[in-house]
């Protein structure tokens, strides 16, 4: 079983409709605390990321928040949280949460969130990195989107394996059940000597 001290969530700076989003970042963030794991986030006190943190940090679990200085206004960098890493770019801060971490989970969120999500598999496809890569697709939020991946893969874009490195659930136990379980596929000899 694979160990995971530290997962980065990227998720919504809204908080979306249906209170079912913000029961979804509740259960998580209790698990986290719960299980001893560590949150890195992008450092916000809005949306999903807001109630996520918060979660955590009311029951004195640990979190790092990571959140470039375009982004560090006062109303809405979360004041609360002592690790806060204030960095340049937006480029700087993905790079940043990913060396943190052990894995990633992915909350319903907008256009921010799913560049995240996919920068990660996009590494993970490469090589060049073997964690974890989770979402929650809480209330079929993310079913379009992974019907879109399956299409990549009939039509030939994306490797089924690929594909595969997206694990899914709509429970948080499941999903983390899936990530402690998580075995990345072999990295070819030529990926290796290009990465390390
Ligand atoms: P979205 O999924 O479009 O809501 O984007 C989530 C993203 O919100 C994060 O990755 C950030 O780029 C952005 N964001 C907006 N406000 C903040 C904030 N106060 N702290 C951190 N990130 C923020």
């Amino acid at each position: 079983m694979r160990k995971l001290n530290t997962i980065v969530v990227f998720c919504g700076s809204s908080l979306g409709f249906h209170p079912i989003y913000k029961e979804a970042a509740i259960a998580l963030g209790n698990y986290f605390v719960k299980h001893q794991i560590g949150l890195v986030y992008g450092g916000g006190k809005i949306g999903m990321m807001g109630v996520l943190s918060s979660t955590i940090l009311e029951q004195n679990g640990e979190v790092i928040g990571v959140i470039p200085k375009l982004l560090e206004k006062e109303e809405v960098i979360h004041t609360d949280v002592e690790e806060m890493i204030v960095c340049k770019t937006m480029s700087e801060r993905k790079v940043l949460m990913s060396k943190l971490v052990d894995g990633y989970i992915t909350l319903p969120g907008g256009f921010g969130t799913l560049d995240e999500l996919f920068e990660a598999l996009t590494l993970s496809q490469l090589q060049i990195e073997q964690k974890p890569i989770g979402l929650l697709n809480v209330n079929g939020f993310f079913d379009a989107i992974l019907l879109q991946l399956d299409k990549m893969v009939a039509e030939s874009y994306l490797k089924q394996a690929n594909r595969n490195m997206l694990l899914v659930a709509d429970s948080v136990t499941a999903l983390m059940d899936q990530m402690h379980n998580y075995v990345a596929p072999e990295i070819s000899p030529i990926i290796h000597k290009v990465v390390s």
